[in-house]
């Protein structure tokens, strides 16, 4: 008798080429891999040699079932990390990115290799909505990912509205400083209290053809035309926000927050090469969690501002006396790029006196393994610039957050952790090292620490618990994860 040979369904992932939105996708497509889909994940050219770069070839080797394809971003080659151009890299995607996708669509679905089934569905980034197109065109269903927070989504998703109202873009500079951004958005149930100073960042314009804006209005107008969209986000969590997506943008959701916890259940024992599939565009330097081991639970302020943040030499200063004048033990993640300007100045850090005040207690590294970091029985306090992964990954961890917001949803984020949520409290943008000072000390209940700390650290456990809720067998975001692969088997 002939053995019934069932063709696995081929799924494409397009994340946006930067490390917070490779992150989440590419656990997604880990997750649904182990659920028996063959995948092809695309990375663009740059950032591919990336990977490899600081991972080795192992890391995107892929297997037989598990592919990676690359396509050009469209910029022009630089000496330094184009990505981090973020107006450029989304205008040329914009504009650029359309054929390249498509043509790898047709290849892909041409191919003759008799282990690559054909294209059944592409999950392709929010923000890359340009493959709409093609998978139009080609007649192939997409499902989109918003990788920020619901909250956010619904900050953008409201561009088009804010435009439409004369709020957006701001009449003139001054709107920038004159109270103008703490307008309350009043006609959103659910969204109470929120403030254009709260909404992603990209409406501080007073260019209506600004790039930013206007690529995050294609992309909301374009996010119906998916068949749903999937969220890195649970429900208990955000169910406020994500209501407004579903009954004021029509909107079909997939919560599936927080992957990483999710994708955790699912892992099998034969996964370890599988593991060695990287997503790291930085070195991760392994020292940093070997480092936490010897230091007491609960002892230790985890600083890192994520892939895109930068900040200037003075506000560098600031900071690193106010974490030095702490007296706490610290890990501190300086990207190379980090300190913007020419010289990149980051010499208070190697100062003496700096270092005679800080000596024993404070770690740097330039990259770390932020999971791991973060569910460290060690850390205590997480001062971050409020990425919206950086953020679910210290809730999932039950570590309370001071939040430095740099830009896009980040100001959202933080808005959030502090007012909703009950995790966060907010750093003044003018980082002043009093300030830093008590503001951490506070939330590590340390000497001159209060009742308003404690609150937060047992709010962060108690968020911690129902992200692991999310993900058990009953939890919103495993049932989800059940609904979505039903559909993506059947079409
Ligand atoms: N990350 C990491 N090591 C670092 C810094 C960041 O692994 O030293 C990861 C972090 O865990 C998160 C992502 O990079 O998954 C950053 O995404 P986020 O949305 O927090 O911020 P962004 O970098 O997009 O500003």
């Amino acid at each position: 008798m002939g053995s019934l040979v069932v063709e696995k369904r081929h799924l494409v992932f397009v994340p946006y080429p930067a490390q917070g939105h490779i992150n989440p996708m590419l656990t997604l497509a880990k997750l649904l891999h182990s659920r028996g889909f063959f995948i092809t994940f695309v990375n663009t050219e740059y950032n591919h040699k990336r990977l490899v770069k600081s991972r080795g070839p192992e890391s995107v080797a892929g297997l037989d079932d598990f592919r990676f394809e690359t396509v050009p971003d469209g910029l022009p080659a630089t000496d330094f990390d184009r990505t981090q151009d973020i107006p450029a890299l989304c205008n040329s995607i914009r504009h650029n990115f359309h054929p390249h996708f498509l043509n790898l669509l047709l290849k892909l679905s041409t191919s003759t290799s008799s282990v690559s089934p054909p294209v059944s569905c592409i999950i392709s980034d929010a923000v890359m909505s340009v493959t709409l197109a093609a998978a139009e065109q080609l007649g192939i269903p997409e499902y989109v990912f918003y990788t920020a927070s619901a909250c956010g989504v619904v900050g953008y998703l409201l561009f088009p509205e804010l435009i439409e109202k004369g709020l957006v873009p701001l009449k003139d500079e001054s709107f920038l400083t004159n109270g103008y951004l703490d307008t309350e958005i009043d006609w959103v149930p659910g969204m109470e209290g929120i403030r254009l100073r709260d909404l992603p960042t990209f409406i501080r314009t007073t260019d209506i053809d600004d790039v930013m804006l206007n690529f995050d209005v294609m992309n909301a107008r374009n996010a119906p035309r998916a068949k749903a969209v999937i969220l890195n986000t649970f429900d208990e969590l955000e169910k406020d926000a994500l209501e407004v997506m579903r009954t004021k943008f029509g909107l079909r959701l997939f919560t599936l927050g927080p992957l990483s916890l999710l994708r955790r259940r699912f892992k099998s024992d034969g996964d370890g090469a599988f593991e060695s599939i990287g997503s790291n565009l930085w070195a991760e330097d392994r020292s940093c969690v070997e480092w936490l081991e010897g230091k007491e639970p609960g002892s230790v302020v985890y600083v890192n501002f994520g892939s895109v943040t930068v900040m200037s030499s003075s506000e560098l200063r600031e900071m690193a006396w106010g974490i030095a004048a702490t007296k706490l033990n610290f890990l501190w993640i300086i990207r190379p790029d980090l300190v913007k300007g020419d010289a990149g100045d980051d010499s208070v850090l190697a100062s003496e006196d700096f270092l005679r005040e800080v000596e024993g207690r404070g770690r740097f590294a330039r990259w770390c393994a932020q999971e791991e970091v973060l569910a460290h029985p060690s850390v205590g306090c997480f001062l971050t610039h409020s990425g919206w992964n950086s953020t679910l990954e210290s809730v999932s961890c039950g570590v309370p957050m001071i939040c430095w917001p740099f830009f896009a949803e980040q100001q959202m984020n933080c808005r959030f952790g502090c007012v909703k949520w009950g995790v966060a409290m907010e750093m003044g943008k003018c980082v002043r090292r009093k300030e830093v000072e008590s503001l951490v000390r506070e939330m590590m209940g340390t000497s001159g620490g209060g009742e308003k700390g404690e609150k937060m650290r047992k709010k962060a456990l108690e968020w911690e618990v129902s992200a692991e809720r999310a993900v058990m067998e009953n939890g919103s975001s495993f049932k989800n994860l059940e609904k979505l692969i039903v559909e993506l088997i059947t079409g």
